[in-house]
């Protein structure tokens, strides 16, 4: 009853030449038929992507935004600015916006409030670090996480987003969550939500990523309570990237 959703996370990477023959291969690669597809370009490229997606099924997105719509705001894009070039979603909270540009929990929820308010949906990532697994907390460091950002935006808010649930410690690194430990975080994030609502847990989606590839994307996603992938690496490759959205059923 969830749609499958595969999503492209291509980070500050790309050159207007490599994205052309990246989106060129998405087009002619990807069936939209059974499942969503978006790609989260770095802003410059998404008047390029616009130009390409057009009409194909494949949707895309900003890798962030700011709260405003408007402003002083130097280096910032407003959650306006994505929706004029086409954007439907906006990720939220990555990790690395998070570790390397400070991102709380409060700003991550403020940041998805906004994203609701302009009609962009949020992809709203969360997931904890290798020390934080290490300690026995995965499930305690997601609820915080999650929680911070319910109770900002209700139930309500909560069945207009998406989650992505991305363990730091399998981002980029070639390192992937077990299919069980996966489908276990993801099983307990839901079981979570359902506390509050049992309807909107049960019809989230929620995307597990962190080093998937075409190798491993099928396995993963024939999880019950995993509704498909935030791919980083594996997106900047055309055959991965069609793998993966191709094994999604
Ligand atoms: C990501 O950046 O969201 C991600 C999951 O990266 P990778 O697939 O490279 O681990």
């Amino acid at each position: 009853m969830r749609t499958p959703f595969i999503a492209a996370n291509w980070k500050m990477n790309g050159t207007r030449s490599e994205v052309a023959a990246l989106l060129d291969g998405f087009k002619s690669g990807i069936s939209t038929e059974s499942r969503q597809v978006a790609v989260f370009a770095p802003f410059v490229f998404l008047p390029a992507v616009q130009d390409a997606l057009q009409g194909t099924g494949i949707a895309w997105g900003g890798q962030n935004a700011h709260t405003a719509d408007s402003g002083a705001y130097t280096g910032e894009t407003s959650l306006a600015m994505l929706k004029e070039f086409g954007c439907q979603y906006v990720l939220v909270g990555h990790s690395e916006r998070r570790t390397l540009f400070g991102e709380t929990d409060y700003i991550v929820a403020d940041k998805v409030e906004a994203a609701l308010a302009a009609g962009v949906t949020p992809v709203l990532c969360i997931g904890e670090t290798l020390q934080e697994r290490e300690q026995g907390i995965t499930g305690e460091v997601c609820r915080r996480q999650l929680s911070t950002v319910l109770d900002q935006v209700g139930v309500e808010g909560f069945r207009k987003l998406v989650v992505a649930y991305e363990p730091v410690w399998a981002i980029g690194t070639g390192k992937t969550a077990s299919p069980e430990q996966a489908q276990e975080t993801h099983a307990e994030l839901r079981a979570y939500l359902a506390e509050t609502d049992a309807d909107m847990a049960a019809q989230l989606q929620i995307l597990y990523g962190g080093s998937m590839k075409a190798a491993n994307a099928a396995e993963l996603m024939a999880q019950p309570d995993i509704d498909g992938g935030l791919v980083g690496g594996a997106s900047l490759k055309v055959d991965e990237f069609t793998g993966i959205c191709n094994a999604a059923a």
